[in-house]
């Protein structure tokens, strides 16, 4: 039994347009707070992904929801493994009050 498949299905999910999350989040690395190149793609470690910001394994992960994804380089998304911070909460409860990331440096 895979249990992260398992708690994927059973979390709440939406249909999210990923260019509207890059749109929204300014195509600003909502990890490394660093502009993320629209032009690129295929592979490239540099290339805009769709993170998840509080992570499926975590107890309280929202799920594949608006206020739970957020623009980030593919490799900073790989580099955070499955780590949550208290600035991934933060983000998740002003992208649920606001509608959009907080500035860069201020958490909300
Ligand atoms: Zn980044």
């Amino acid at each position: 039994m895979d249990l992260r498949r398992a708690r994927m299905e059973a979390l709440p999910s939406e249909r999210i347009n990923r260019w509207k999350v890059f749109e929204r989040d300014g195509w600003i690395c909502h990890l490394c707070k660093l502009p993320v190149d629209k032009t690129l793609s295929g592979l490239d470690p540099g290339m805009a992904s769709l993170d998840h910001i509080i992570p499926f394994n975590e107890p309280d992960s929202p799920g594949h929801v608006w206020t739970n994804v957020a623009l980030a380089h593919l490799r900073c998304n790989f580099s955070k493994n499955a780590r949550t911070r208290q600035e991934d909460w933060s983000l998740h409860i002003a992208l649920a009050v606001t509608g959009k990331a907080p500035p860069p440096g201020r958490l909300f």
